[in-house]
């Protein structure tokens, strides 16, 4: 059942009310009526975009820009209105690879978190062959062909809205955003939250259980309102914002493909020997190819370099190596790289200023800690010099990749993560193994805002599996609190 909050202030009482109608809340509403318990969706925006909710996600920034006001999207569907559907699972060793950083990491086992896969894998509308590469690893066992999959890309808000209307458990409340968060402390659990209208008008709304599931930066904001959570001084809250987490994209320079390399689209991932040997984050560098302009701008500046390199280079086995070198493709490295949780670096704080609800906004503080600078120095230099080894062609780097006294040439993926880290104790994170909050009984948080460590690749597919595994935990719960 679809209701607009805005016109219609109904509000039942409930077993579970969700926060954030994007792909984790709604994975998860739709999968706790199938439980047979009775769930309201609380979403803030519309059934599309409005200025009027959009600029509720203003921030103030600090360090890197993170592009948060645009990046993400406050509608029925949330970020998955414009998600790109690339896919790629957590590894094992994403579980058992000490973080440089000193912060713990996952504390399930990898094999507990992949149960749900294959249902994750279906609700992205993921072809069943899986997770595959178009072209051969790198010769030298330091990079593999990254296997990935393509969604369709499912929007969320599109594809699940027929059945969320159709659900009569299932009570979906768009125009209607969450502005507290009340929690008792006699009981130690969340006694009601606070929704507002677009014109600020206010109701409250019971249930046993509830779960944000707005996003890690929202997450995190949203806790940090709540004044009751706040005085309570939990010892997890001091956890909230901290160690947020982005994947790095490194314009680590250009290269020029060697002769009858056909692949169009070269996406290769650290192997585990690489990144235990250069104590380096893990990730996809991808080389794309700019078939359409390899003889002018950037890529003419490279070729004019090189062939004067050649004539002139006094050095035999290189001139040997570029003169063979014939052009037939050049273009840019890219990369999507893991970003090490920092507790005192990257996190969302609350800046003094309040947005038209009265909630005070986010700062949203992104920068490189000297762990990511590392990863990404120490991979470029091994993956330039793995390429032209493997005879694939010829890397120039960026000029930061060598100077550290140059900024690295490093913007976001829009991939929030690690705000409300889970961890098996309040004393290193926010939400526990059910990503229940740390001394809270009854609020849970779903979305990547509770990873330990962000890995290298996508994040939504995970954030799906652990919704599903929090359906299945509250399935278990059942109605009584
Ligand atoms: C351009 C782009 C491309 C991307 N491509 C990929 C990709 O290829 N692969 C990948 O894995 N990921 C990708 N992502 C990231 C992906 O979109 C997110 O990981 C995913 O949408 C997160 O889902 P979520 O449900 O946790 O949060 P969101 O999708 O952000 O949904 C949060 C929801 O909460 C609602 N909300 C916020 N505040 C409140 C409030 N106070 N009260 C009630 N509701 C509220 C919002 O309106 C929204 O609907 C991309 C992102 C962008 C911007």
């Amino acid at each position: 059942m679809l209701r607009d909050f805005q016109t219609d202030k109904t509000l039942g009482e409930y077993d579970v009310c969700v926060v954030g109608g994007g792909p984790a809340g709604i994975t998860l509403a739709l999968k706790l009526v199938e439980n047979g318990l009775r769930v309201a969706l609380l979403e803030a925006g519309g059934l599309a975009y409005s200025e009027a909710s959009q600029s509720l996600y203003a921030v103030e920034k600090q360090g890197l820009d993170l592009y948060a006001e645009t990046t993400r999207l406050r509608y029925l569907g949330g970020t998955s209105n414009h998600w790109s559907g690339r896919c790629r699972p957590f590894e094992a060793a994403d579980f058992t690879t000490p973080l440089p950083t000193g912060l713990p990491g996952w504390p399930i086992s990898f094999e507990e978190f992949n149960r749900t896969l294959p249902a994750a894998m279906k609700i992205l509308d993921l072809p069943e062959i899986g997770f595959s590469a178009t072209h051969a690893d790198m010769p030298g066992g330091l990079f593999s062909a990254d296997r990935h999959a393509q969604s369709a890309p499912t929007r969320f808000g599109e594809k699940y809205l027929a059945a969320m209307k159709s659900s009569p458990t299932l009570h979906v409340h768009v125009n209607c955003n969450l502005v507290d968060l009340v929690f008792d402390p006699g009981s130690g659990a969340v006694s009601h939250l606070v929704v507002a209208d677009y014109g600020g008008q206010r109701a409250r709304i019971k249930a046993g259980r509830y779960v944000l599931a707005t996003g890690a930066i929202e997450n995190a904001r949203l806790l940090l309102n709540s004044a009751s959570l706040k005085s309570a001084a939990l010892p997890a809250f001091r956890w909230v914002g901290r160690c947020l987490m982005e994947h790095l994209n490194v314009d680590l320079g250009t290269f020029m493909a060697a002769e009858g390399l056909q692949a169009n689209d070269l996406q290769y991932f650290t192997s585990q020997a690489l990144v235990t040997r250069e104590g380096v984050g893990r990730g996809n560098i991808a080389f794309g190819k700019l078939a359409e302009v390899v003889s002018y701008g950037r890529t003419a500046a490279i070729k004019t370099f090189m062939k004067n390199l050649a004539c002139n280079l006094g050095v035999a086995d290189k001139a040997q190596f570029i003169t063979h070198f014939q052009c037939p493709g050049a273009g840019t490295i890219g990369t999507l790289l893991e970003q090490f949780p920092s507790a005192q670096g990257s996190r969302v704080e609350l800046a003094d200023v309040r947005d038209a609800l009265g909630l005070r906004k986010a700062r949203v503080i992104w920068t490189l800690a000297p762990e990511d600078k590392q990863t990404i120095r120490r991979l470029s230099l091994a993956v330039a010099k793995n390429f032209a080894e493997a005879g694939l062609g010829f890397v120039k780097l960026h000029p930061a990749m060598t100077n550290e006294a140059l900024d690295l040439p490093v913007s976001p993926h829009a991939h929030h993560m690690g705000t409300t880290r889970m961890a098996s104790s309040a004393e290193w994170g926010v939400v526990d193994e059910n990503c229940r909050m740390f001394g809270v009984r009854n609020l849970y948080i779903a979305g990547s805002s509770v990873f330990p460590t962000g890995g290298g690749g996508n994040p939504t597919m995970p954030l799906i599996q652990l919704a599903l595994r929090l359906s299945e935990h509250m399935g278990r719960l059942g109605a009584r609190m």
